[in-house]
């Protein structure tokens, strides 16, 4: 059914909305916070440092990225809030980048790890990650989506919340939004032993070490890069990111 056209000539068109909503997004990862936040951890180190040193306009990926992934993370925050017995949204978890354990945010130093997962169930215990997939052909499921393991990148995430609380159990809960045929929702389990997420932390403190000097030498080049990682899925940062040619200069030398 065709839908009702714009009656508004294009030379009486008023100003663009997308820039204000950009500036908003900028002003938004601009907030000074205390502390490096695990998701610059988990993605691209490098990529933090430089935002830190030399933030640039963002581009339209960038606010698709944004507003496409606040789907189901959105939406549950929202829900939770009506059922505060069973749910905590966004807690906040942080570890000590001295000891690699977990403490208190009144503990917490300008150079420690925190973190905010989407939702902490109260009654189970554990972290729980929202997610959106919107794979247009995940209705034929012809690449097998719903059977296999979520993108690495979200379950690093998980994983990283786990550790930080020291908790042995998280859930992914995603949401393919263009699966028609049966229940859009899935809910992936990861369970890790205390040696496994003492590891994990130890990761982060490494990364977060590596951040700091980057930052305080002014020197983007000193901190981790994920260019060169073997697997697509771990590099799937490089493809809207801004600084992508001057980064691939540093790299070739
Ligand atoms: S291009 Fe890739 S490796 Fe370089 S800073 Fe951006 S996300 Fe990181």
């Amino acid at each position: 059914m065709p839908g009702i056209p714009s009656n508004v000539p294009d030379d009486k068109k008023l100003p663009s909305t997308l820039p204000i909503l950009k500036e908003a997004l900028s002003e938004h990862y601009a907030k000074e916070r205390p502390g490096v936040h695990v998701s610059d951890l988990t993605g691209c180190v490098r990529k933090a440092v430089w935002q830190k040193l030399d933030r640039r306009p963002l581009t339209d990926k960038e606010l698709n990225n944004f507003s496409s992934g606040r789907g189901i993370d959105g939406a549950i925050e929202d829900l939770a809030y009506i059922k505060r017995e069973n749910f905590r949204q966004k807690p906040e978890l942080w570890i000590s980048i001295t000891t690699g354990e977990p403490i208190f945010w009144y503990e917490a130093t300008e150079k420690d790890i925190c973190a905010h997962p989407d939702l902490w169930d109260m009654k189970l215990n554990f972290p729980i990650e929202g997610k959106s997939n919107k794979t247009e052909t995940v209705w034929l499921d012809k690449f097998d989506t719903l059977n296999s393991p979520p993108p690495k990148s979200n379950t690093k995430q998980l994983l990283a919340y786990m550790a930080m609380a020291n908790k042995t159990y998280g859930r992914l809960l995603i949401q393919y939004v263009n699966n028609k045929k049966t229940s859009a929702f899935r809910e992936v389990d990861y369970t890790r032993t205390l040696p496994e997420l003492r590891e994990i932390r130890r990761e982060l403190v490494m990364k977060a070490i590596q951040y700091w000097r980057a930052l305080e030498a002014k020197d983007v080049s000193l901190a981790p890069h994920i260019m060169n990682e073997p697997e697509p899925d771990d590099r799937f940062l490089c493809k809207i990111c801004p600084y992508y040619t001057e980064c691939k200069k540093i790299n070739d030398g």
